[in-house]
């Protein structure tokens, strides 16, 4: 599943890919519905996007905003395994091609899906969080920044531990599995200490580390999962610089202690006993 800085990998692959100012053709669509997609939206991506420019890429979470000229946006998730790519006309469409946007220049932009768990749908610009997938959604730490507080608000009242805490959406958007680990790590907080006992020290210690994690790992081009590839079509290699995630059993690169695994609520968690001890 691509985390946030997969997600920008992706962005930037769109930036580069010069869309700006490039206006939008035809849309066509292999007729199979993505699951996260509100009944089929062609008709309505149709309306919004015919005869507009591309504006900018922006995102927000794990959500891609492909931001026309006119009062829609182009709303993408890429679920588990999708991608946006850009095409010559000509070229045949790999398997799995969902979604085609035809531009006015010759080339295709392209929603790839294999498992069909991504979203392509249509948002209203300026008025983005009224869409109810992005409603529920915390602040991006990266695209909107932390309130220096917000943490330390959020966590006042609960319970949960903390790993769990800040892979809640509606707290962060787009924080995922493998960065979890990696920031509370960096931060040296316990993944199973009660969100509430983060303290004013605690909570700041974390929004630097989320930073700075996310920074890191989109420096890198994202972190290579299964198949997942940027819009470049080259894959990140961030897996390599992952300090604790994926390394049970090898050495703390702060301390030296062995670094456990253990699963919460299901996911994967890893920590150093030492350097994390509460
Ligand atoms: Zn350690």
């Amino acid at each position: 599943m691509p985390e946030l800085p997969e997600v920008e990998s992706v962005r930037r692959g769109l930036v580069r890919r010069r869309l700006r100012g490039v206006a939008v053709a035809r849309v066509r669509s292999s007729g199979k519905p993505l699951r996260l997609a509100r009944p089929q939206p062609l008709a309505a991506l149709r309306r919004a996007t015919h005869g507009h420019r591309f504006l900018d890429v922006r995102r927000l979470g794990k959500y891609l905003l492909l931001e026309l000229d006119g009062r829609w946006s182009v709303l993408v998730h890429l679920g588990m395994s999708g991608n946006l790519v850009t095409a010559k006309r000509a070229d045949p469409w790999a398997p799995h091609t969902h979604v085609v946007f035809e531009l006015a220049d010759g080339r295709d932009l392209r929603f790839v899906d294999p498992r069909r768990f991504g979203m392509v749908d249509v948002v209203e610009r300026g008025r983005e969080r009224a869409h109810p997938s992005l409603a529920v959604l915390g602040p991006d730490p990266i695209a909107e920044g932390l309130p220096p507080d917000h943490l330390a608000t959020a966590a006042a009242s609960r319970a949960t531990p903390v790993k769990q805490f800040i892979l809640d959406q509606a707290v962060l958007a787009g924080v995922g599995n493998i960065y979890a680990s990696e920031a509370l790590w960096l931060a040296r907080i316990a993944p199973t200490r009660p969100a509430r006992r983060l303290g004013a020290d605690g909570a700041a210690a974390l929004t630097v580390a989320i930073h700075d994690v996310l920074e890191f790992a989109i420096d890198n081009g994202g972190t290579t999962l299964r198949d997942f590839v940027g819009a470049d079509g080259v894959p990140g290699d961030n897996g390599e610089y992952l300090l604790v995630y994926g390394r049970a059993g090898e050495p703390c690169p702060r301390c030296g202690t062995a670094i456990k695994k253990a699963m919460q609520a299901g996911r994967a968690t890893y920590w150093c006993p030492t350097c994390q001890a509460r």
